[in-house]
């Protein structure tokens, strides 16, 4: 790669099919693998990396919203799409676009059948999701007979699966719970299964539950952060390769006094003789969030570690350069596999990977590096 002129995010296609085959080699033969490509696929690029995860294969795709799922179709992609957050007003692009939704609630399966059979739908996929613990989407353990009911009383849409979702599979002193939830989503299952006359397909997984948990993978994973890079555990991680570097430069060099300061409301005041700051093209905008000035955050210049001083600003920051040799032009480190993964910057301000790479705004440019 050349050296960064502009903020860039390098997306490495050769990292991604690393986690993807580290993450299969997990699952026995025949387990099927979902890839969550919600988010522009965790900030990545959403588009490329559901055409490259088409080319190897992934047996599903899913997105948060319906409109996630509509730009992947428009961009060609073939392999089917769990909508995860169904909401009412997308039933209609939904089939249109021939996505597949969780059903979550009576509203929203009513409001599905509804729709499927105005449109005069037969044995449309859906996939319903049971609430296990987690308590943020899903039907209860209780509401078997009335979705089985309802169900019954159409043929527009058949079961493609049922699913839950893990509250704590990356924290192993929650291990009691999770496996509970493992047990109470099998007793659901069964039950669902029994009652609707045929199986559908199983799912309770993400990333840190098919590494903590492989007694739950059942007939399909559902992956995320794991394909990105990061494992949520230093073990895990060592094992992945973070796909995405966020790279820039610096525009330009100050020299401040003592008694001087930096940036808005002067949060930033020298308070040795001499401090040389460098100015960086990339600020909350960009998704460097507020969380990381004021010495929090910082970037790699030449090898050595500039803190961010100052506030964010919504275009730019100011790092501390007093005892590094650079010049304008050179480039900067955010994160990246070799210098600071975005897990440990995420950590530097208290928060995690998952916020820090899902944040990364349109503005910066995604240059894509191809196997
Ligand atoms: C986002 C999401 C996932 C992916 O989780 P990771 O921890 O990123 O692997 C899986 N299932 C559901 C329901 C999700 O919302």
């Amino acid at each position: 790669m050349p050296k960064a002129q502009e903020t860039v995010l390098e997306i490495d296609l050769n990292a991604l099919k690393h986690n993807f085959k580290y993450l299969k080699s997990k699952l026995q033969n025949g387990t099927k693998f979902l890839a969550v490509v919600k988010a522009f696929a965790y900030g990545n690029d959403a588009e490329e990396i559901a055409k490259y995860l088409q080319d190897l294969e992934v047996d599903y795709l899913a997105v948060a919203y319906a409109n996630e799922g509509v730009a992947l179709r428009k961009a060609g992609i073939t392999t089917p799409i769990l909508v995860l957050h169904t909401l009412a007003v997308n039933c209609d692009i939904i089939i249109e676009n021939c996505l597949e939704p969780n059903l979550y609630n009576a509203k929203i399966l009513n409001e599905f059948i509804a729709v499927a059979t105005e449109k005069q739908q037969k044995d449309y996929p859906v996939h319903i999701k049971f609430n296990t613990g987690l308590n943020r989407l899903g039907f209860w353990e209780n509401d078997v007979d009335y979705v089985v009911d309802k169900l019954k009383e159409t043929s527009t849409v058949k079961v493609k699966s049922i699913f839950s979702h893990l509250a704590a599979s990356e924290d192993l002193n929650e291990k009691a719970f999770t496996l509970g939830q493992i047990e109470n989503f099998k007793a659901i299952a069964e039950n669902f299964s029994q009652q609707i006359g045929y199986q559908p397909w199983m799912h309770t997984c993400n990333t840190s539950g098919i590494l903590n948990y492989p007694e739950a993978h059942f007939d399909m994973v559902r992956s995320g952060i794991g394909l990105y890079g990061f494992g949520n555990s230093e073990k895990e991680s060592a094992h992945l390769k973070p796909i995405a570097s966020l790279k820039t430069v610096i525009s330009q060099i100050h020299n401040i006094e003592k008694g001087e300061s930096v940036g808005y409301n002067r949060a930033f005041k020298s308070e040795a003789l001499f401090t040389k700051t460098a100015t960086l093209p990339i600020g909350h905008a960009d998704g460097i969030s507020r969380v990381y000035g004021n010495g929090k955050g910082f970037v790699t210049i030449k090898g050595q570690r500039a803190p961010i001083i100052g506030n964010t600003c919504m275009d730019m920051i100011m790092v501390n350069i007093t005892d590094i040799d650079c010049k304008e032009g050179d480039e900067v480190i955010v994160f990246d596999e070799k210098t600071t993964s975005a897990e440990t910057l995420a950590e530097s301000a208290g928060t995690i990977s998952y916020e820090l790479i899902t944040s990364i705004s349109q503005r910066v440019k995604r240059i894509i590096k191809s196997p």
